[in-house]
């Protein structure tokens, strides 16, 4: 399963990426953890969710100073 069929999740600050040994890739959401209204294997692609924040991008990729 690539990034982009993922939908929401992919790029969610909740989510975390399992990875089998046989190349099978999973998202678990972490808000299950402690809200049982998300399930802790969301079907994909996850297109509308009430629980979705944007993981921040990285700091120190600032444009260079002229
Ligand atoms: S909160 Fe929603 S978008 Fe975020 S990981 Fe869980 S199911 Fe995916």
């Amino acid at each position: 399963m690539s990034d982009e069929n993922a939908g929401l999740c992919a790029d969610c600050t909740f989510a975390h990426v399992v990875e089998t040994a046989r190349g099978s890739r999973f998202y678990r959401c972490r808000r299950s953890e402690t809200d049982e209204r998300f399930r802790r294997y969301p079907q994909l692609p996850v297109l509308t969710c009430e629980g979705y924040e944007r993981t921040a991008p990285a700091t120190g990729d600032r444009a260079p100073q002229f």
